[in-house]
């Protein structure tokens, strides 16, 4: 399998400097390209008017090369909410959901091209793994959504805009969380994904500068990854998905339980907690009748008393032609209030960026000719969710990608 272009991303300050050095330049020019990427999320060679035009235009050609292509994209809630569908060098294909708050602006990013989890209830699982993504791949999503806020749109062959209010400005005018919510599991691409959290944490010029602390890492539960990401060094928030409270249950919802036990997830957060003082946020989609019952409410809240975590309940968002349904509104405020009543704190996300699910589906699975067998399997779903410390967030949707092998781009 062919490997992603080299970036500038990829590589930390010092080996940028070495790249330079070796295609002939000055080492100090890897600061100055890496400035006008990190710092002002650019890849254009016009733009690098501080270096001589022959320098930049080989420097960009060999350290600055395009990742994403713009697929489709979709802003809904009044604007404040668009989803990315991405292109892939090998035509497979990812999203990513830019989220303006009043308060912070929140992007979630995919870190693999499907999953290999299977999780039942989630698209992204259905359709399997096509690859890990490189870490530059992951940056890149930041660095478009970055663009985005200025007003840069992409160009994209398919732009749909439900109720966009042109007036509404985002109250920040970067992004300030990061939440690795979106396809595929991080700690499954552990080494990119720790490059990635490092690239988008690093001060300009090596990276975006965003605060550790306001970035999550939602994994489903990977036991000796979470200790390897304890020892990191990093302050971010680990976001668990649990799902269920027991392990007949879990094992079904979450097939790696097979393999690690809730026992051993919970024990591995604990460990996270304790390493690092961040809150461990439990991830847990209510659904109807499989795992919403009161005394796995109970359970849930026993298991977690006492311990550094919140959970975050999400309410099922059905994947087309699933036979599972979110929770009744009765029944969720029932589970809220038996795991609050435990002393554990707990929100329910709220449901931003639904409305365009579907419309999205339908154009990508119109838009998008498919270019290889497995980029054509690809289903993309993002969660869209907000990191935990910021109260209030979105629910995982789907940007489904066509499962067909061939469909036409839109007139
Ligand atoms: N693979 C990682 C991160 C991506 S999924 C993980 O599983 O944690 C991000 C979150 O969205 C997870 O908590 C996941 O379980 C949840 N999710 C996926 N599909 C969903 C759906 N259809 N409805 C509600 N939550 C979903
Ligand atoms: Fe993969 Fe997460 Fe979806 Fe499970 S929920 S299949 S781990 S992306």
């Amino acid at each position: 399998m062919s490997r992603p272009p080299r970036h500038l991303a990829d590589l930390g300050l010092a080996e940028r400097r070495q790249a330079v050095a070796e295609l002939g330049e000055r080492e100090f020019r890897a600061d100055q390209l890496s400035r006008h990427y990190f710092g002002r999320y650019t890849d254009s060679a016009e733009d690098m008017t501080d270096l001589p035009a022959a320098v930049r235009s080989v420097l960009a050609a060999e350290l600055l090369p395009p990742l994403l292509t713009s697929e489709c994209e979709l802003t809904c809630d009044k604007g404040a909410t668009r989803k990315m569908l991405w292109r892939l060098f090998d035509g497979a294909l990812v999203e990513s959901v830019l989220m303006k708050y009043p308060d912070r602006v929140t992007m979630c990013v995919s870190s693999q091209a499907g999953c290999g989890i299977g999780c039942p209830f989630c698209a992204t699982g259905q359709a399997g793994l096509t690859r890990n993504l490189s870490t530059a791949e992951i940056v890149a999503q930041v660095v478009a959504g970055e663009r985005a806020l200025r007003g840069a749109a992409p160009k994209t062959a398919h732009t749909r805009v439900s109720n966009e209010n042109p007036a509404s400005k985002p109250a920040h005018s970067r992004v300030s969380n990061i939440v690795f919510m979106g396809m595929g599991e991080p700690l499954a691409n552990y080494r990119n994904v720790i490059a990635a959290v490092r690239r988008l944490t690093d001060p300009v010029p090596g990276g975006l500068g965003i605060s550790q602390r306001s970035i999550t890492v939602s994994t489903v539960g990977l036991v000796p990854a979470i200790a390897r990401l304890a020892s990191e060094g990093l302050s971010v928030t680990l976001a668990v998905s649990l799902h269920a409270p027991d392990d007949e249950a879990r094992d079904e919802l979450v097939p790696v339980n097979r393999r690690w036990k809730v026992a051993e997830v919970l024990s591995a957060a604990w460990d996270y907690a304790a390493a690092t003082g961040r809150r461990v946020s439990i991830e847990y989609a209510l659904i109807k009748d499989i795992n919403d019952q009161a005394w796995r409410a109970d359970l849930l809240g026993s298991l977690l008393a006492g311990h550094l975590a919140h959970v975050n309940l999400i309410p099922l968002n059905p994947t087309p032609g699933s036979k599972w349904t979110a929770s009744l509104p009765g029944v969720q405020e029932e589970f809220v209030d038996r795991i609050a009543a435990h002393g554990v704190p707990v929100t329910v996300r709220d449901t931003r960026g639904r409305e365009i699910d579907g419309a999205c589906g339908q154009l990508a699975a119109r838009a998008v000719p498919a270019r290889t067998g497995r980029a054509a399997r690809t289903a993309p779903a993002a969660a869209v969710a907000d990191a935990p410390h910021g109260g209030t967030s979105a629910t995982p949707t789907g940007i489904a990608a066509p499962s067909g092998a061939t469909s036409l781009p839109l007139a």
